[in-house]
């Protein structure tokens, strides 16, 4: 088998769509198999939909098309025993473990949420990263390569500020930042690796979301797509409104191989500039 992550399996959370979608392609396509997670359904603090079963099983269709393997769980990264569960078959099935890639997140953005949204936020985009990793570890060995899902917004003084879902994502994107200082340099001396990528605007179902889209033109009643992409452009340095999923997958694809194996602790912006022009 050839390809830059042959013969490797990645636990992928957050896989039904978007850049986690994105990410379970790129790395099928390097040689890799694939263990798919994502919730699927909707909670009732949510205020834009989640993926679907249908989205999970376009992906694994998707990965299939590709000759790769996949297996895929429908689970909450918050609840850590369903996790742990749902990646111990993944690992019976596939027959190792040597990827992570805490992806799964949301962004319940808007003035009028209540603060419960502010801890499921946290519990999903901070302690939903712990979990997989965590149920992950037990599988891993010497060369594997943990990568978590940031963004741009954690890094910012600033952050979002939209709301207790908008304080929320921020602090806990910053909390993942400091979570992968800590655990490379724990993981290190086991030659396991720990790396951040950090999103800036990027062209996925969060980003066209109707919360989102109001936070960019409040001026409007009901923001559509063409009246936000500017407000997206004037975010970056670079001139485009966003990046595209696969934009974040070649950051993945490298953090992932042995082609890194050196690279620990990266806080790695994929944000045309966005951090930069934040000051
Ligand atoms: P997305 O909404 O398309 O994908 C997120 C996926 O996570 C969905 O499939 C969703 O169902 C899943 N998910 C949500 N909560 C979950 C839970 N509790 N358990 C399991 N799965 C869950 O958005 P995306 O842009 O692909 O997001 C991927 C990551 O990128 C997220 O961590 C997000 O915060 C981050 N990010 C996105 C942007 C952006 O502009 N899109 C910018 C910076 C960072």
């Amino acid at each position: 088998m050839t390809g830059r992550v042959a013969g490797k399996v990645a636990l992928i959370t957050g896989a039904a769509r978007g850049q986690g979608r994105s990410h379970a392609l790129a790395l099928a396509r390097e040689g890799a198999d694939i263990i798919a997670v994502d919730i699927c359904a909707q909670p009732e603090w949510m205020n834009y939909p989640l993926a679907t079963p249908g989205d999970l099983a376009e992906t694994v269709d998707m990965v299939k098309g590709l000759d790769g393997r996949i297996s895929p769980h429908i689970v909450d990264v918050r609840d850590k025993t369903a996790l742990a569960d749902a990646v111990d078959a993944g690992v019976a099935e596939l027959g190792r473990l040597d990827i992570v890639i805490a992806n799964a997140g949301v962004c319940p953005l808007g003035e009028n949420e209540p603060e419960s949204v502010w801890l499921e936020t946290v519990s999903t985009n901070l302690t939903g990263v712990m979990n997989a990793i965590d149920v992950a570890l037990p599988h891993l060995g010497a060369g594997a390569s943990i990568i978590a899902t940031g963004s741009f917004a954690g890094l910012t003084p600033q952050g979002v500020k939209n709301g207790p879902g908008g304080t929320g994502y921020s602090y806990a994107k910053r909390g993942v930042a400091s979570l992968v200082n800590s655990l490379a340099i724990q993981l290190g001396p086991r030659n396991i690796r720990v790396n951040a990528v950090h999103p800036g605007n990027c062209n996925t179902p969060m980003l066209h979301s109707a919360p989102m889209y109001k936070v960019f033109r409040p001026d409007l009643d009901d923001p559509k797509r063409e009246d936000v992409l500017d407000a997206f452009a004037s975010t970056q340095i670079m001139p485009v409104p966003y990046v595209e999923p696969e934009d974040i997958s070649n950051a993945v694809l490298f953090l992932s191989s042995d082609e890194s194996r050196y690279v620990t602790g990266l806080q790695l912006k994929v944000d045309a500039g966005a951090l930069l022009k934040a000051g």
